[in-house]
Formats: structure tokens, C-alpha cells, sequence
């Protein structure tokens, strides 16, 4: 048996004592090592099963009752019999998108828009809050020897700001305005830093994420409470406004901000996952010619070049991490102070099996 923290409900985490997963072909054991708490486990937590299936998932046919950790570094501790390109003891990073391969999306490369997508930690195949799951080979990156596994349980969050910049027409000394300071606001802050924003404007409610923001590299920092954000904006770009920005808030009075404060022809990337419908105003887009993207995680790829980016010390990460606790503390020292404490907390890493 193995202890794992399972998610039951609204409210109900448990660390339970659960059969250790079989690896068979094609697969991996993995022993996690550190696993980060993200906002969306907190929205499960805080709200109730929303992406968790309480019906059998169309992939994995598991429901609630399940493993969480879906942010998460460990070891190879066994590779299914058909596995030869990987060994026992290998440090890795875990890419979590679960999808079946056929749908149209698929077949174009796009794992991250698969009509039946679904994540390990949150859709089944067990999580990194476990001390051992199985994953697939593909679903496994090795992390290179100088980057630390705290560090590599900061890839999955780090590749979805990556890709949002992938996705976007975003180059080289570009300015840009990130909406939102949390951990993804953040991630992006530190990813356009490392492809060379010239400059990076930061709007966030909170002074103690304000904080953050700088030091992961925003230039400038607003407060759009207090602060006249599309004046801001403008001045800061030289009157013209930022080429791109990104919104990771998912706020009605940001996106409206966000729009005006780009430049003609700029373009909104929105990583947020909105709770409820929000208003475009179209004829902001269409008299300025302006574009409007959504996003979401990323693809095969994207955590190699976050890997990759971290051990040439282009991204620089580590501040991001505001604690460290077991497996047995998940809601009092975990879920509590991410949402009671935002000032203070980016991102907790659970030591599931330090290394
Ligand atoms: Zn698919």
C-alpha cells in the first residue's frame, strides 16, 4: 500500500493509504518527489468537483475519489518491459495532459485542445501526491543535472506561460502588460523576461504580488485600483501603447483595460479560465484592427524549452517557491494559506519524497 492525498468533495481531501499502481507497457513508475499546489486543485478544494469527473472520465473511466498533484518532479523507480530509452533513476519532469490520440485536434498536434482532455492529478491515472504513479513514456522529460527537482516541479506551470507566449505574435523587445499576479501572471512575467521583453508591466491588486512581480523581472508595477492603467500603459509605450498583453486575471474591468491599453493591431492573450461570461467590446478590436487569443496549457515541446531555459539560467524561477510541507499538512499549511494568505504565497511544493 502507498499513501496518497485524494480529492472525495467539496472540502474533503484525505491522505489515504492506497494500492501501489502496476507499470506495464509503454509506461513508467515514477516515486514523486516534490509536487506543486496549484489554483486550480484550490478551485476544487474551495468549490467542488469541476474538472474532476464525478462520472467516469472518457480516458481514464476513473471518478472522484482521486489523486491529486498534477505540478510535480520525481524518479524513475521502474519502466514498463517495451521501455528502453529511459532508466531506473532518471530525474523527470511529469507533462499531465491526458488525450486519446483520434480527435481532430489531436491529429494536428493540439493534445492541449483534445475533445475528451484531461490531466493526471485531476482526471485519474493517480497524481504526484502519491508515493509512486504511472504515467505514460511520453508524458516524462528529463530534467538536466543542474536544475534542481524543486525546480522541476515549477515546469508545468512555468510551460503554460511559455506557450501563451508561443502562441502569441510576442519578439524581442516587445513591451507588454500581464494582467493578474499570481502563479501563471507570474510564470509569464518570468518567461518574457527570459525571451527579452523590453518592457514588462505588471497590473495586480495585491502590493505583496506586486512585489513578486518584480522581482521575477516586471519593469513596472501597477496598482489598477489606484492607477489609471490604459493612461499607464500608453505613457510607459511611448504613447502608443503595449504591443501584447496577457491576461491572466480573468476580470471584466482588466479585459476592458487590457484592450484599450494595447497599441492598433496589438494583441490580448487570455490564459485566464473565466467563471462566467464576460463582454468583448468589438469595436475596440475593430477599429484599431486588435486580436483577441485564448489559450490553454501547452504541447509537446513546450517543457523541453522550459527545461532547457531554467539550466541555461535564461529563466530563474526560484522565487516563486514561498513554502515547503508534507503530504499531511495539504489543507492547514497548503489550500488555507494559498487562499487566505495570497500576499504572501506564489507556489507551495508538497515533499512528497525530497531529493
Ligand atoms: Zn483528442
Amino acid at each position: 500500500m502507498m499513501k496518497a492525498v485524494r480529492f472525495h468533495g467539496q472540502k474533503d481531501i484525505r491522505l489515504e493509504n492506497i494500492e501501489i499502481p502496476k507499470c506495464g507497457k509503454g509506461q513508467v513508475k515514477v516515486k514523486p518527489a516534490y509536487v506543486g499546489i496549484c489554483g486550480t486543485d484550490l478551485h476544487e478544494y474551495e468549490e467542488g468537483a469541476n474538472i474532476i469527473p464525478t462520472t467516469p472520465h472518457p480516458i481514464t473511466k476513473e471518478k472522484a475519489p482521486l489523486t491529486l498533484g498534477h505540478e510535480f518532479s520525481g524518479i524513475i523507480e521502474e519502466v514498463g518491459d517495451d521501455v528502453t530509452d529511459v532508466k531506473i533513476g532518471q530525474r523527470v519532469s511529469v507533462q499531465p495532459i491526458i488525450y486519446d490520440g483520434t480527435c481532430g485536434a489531436c491529429r494536428d498536434g493540439l493534445i492541449n485542445c483534445c475533445d475528451n482532455n484531461g490531466f493526471i492529478g485531476l482526471s485519474g491515472w493517480g497524481g504526484g501526491l502519491s508515493e509512486h504513479v504511472v504515467v505514460p513514456r511520453s508524458a516524462i522529460y528529463e530534467i538536466p543535472d543542474s536544475v534542481s527537482m524543486e525546480l522541476g516541479a515549477l515546469v508545468e506551470p512555468l510551460s503554460v506561460a511559455w506557450h501563451s507566449i508561443n502562441i502569441s505574435p510576442f519578439k524581442k523587445g516587445d513591451a507588454v502588460l500581464v494582467l493578474g499576479g499570481g502563479p501563471i501572471g507570474l510564470a509569464v512575467i518570468q518567461c518574457l523576461r527570459a525571451r527579452g521583453a523590453e518592457k514588462i508591466i505588471a497590473s495586480e491588486v495585491s502590493p505583496g504580488r506586486r512585489e513578486f512581480a518584480k522581482r521575477l523581472g516586471a519593469h513596472y508595477t501597477l496598482d489598477p485600483t489606484t492607477d489609471d492603467v490604459v493612461a499607464r500603459v500608453r505613457e510607459l509605450c511611448g504613447g502608443v501603447g503595449a504591443d501584447v498583453a496577457f491576461d491572466a486575471a480573468g476580470v471584466q474591468v482588466g479585459l476592458d483595460q487590457a484592450l484599450k491599453a494595447i497599441r492598433a493591431q496589438g494583441t490580448l492573450v487570455n490564459i485566464a479560465v473565466w467563471n462566467k461570461p464576460a463582454q468583448l467590446q468589438m469595436n475596440d478590436l475593430v477599429f484599431r484592427e486588435k486580436k483577441y487569443v485564448g489559450v490553454t496549457t501547452f504541447v509537446q515541446g513546450d517543457f523541453r524549452q522550459v527545461l532547457d531555459a531554467i539550466a541555461s539560467g535564461a529563466l530563474k524561477p526560484g522565487p516563486m517557491i514561498t513554502g515547503k510541507i508534507q503530504m499531511d499538512e495539504i489543507v492547514e499549511k497548503g489550500f488555507k494559506p494559498l487562499v487566505e494568505e495570497k500576499d504572501k504565497h506564489v507556489k507551495i511544493l508538497v515533499e512528497v519524497s525530497p531529493c
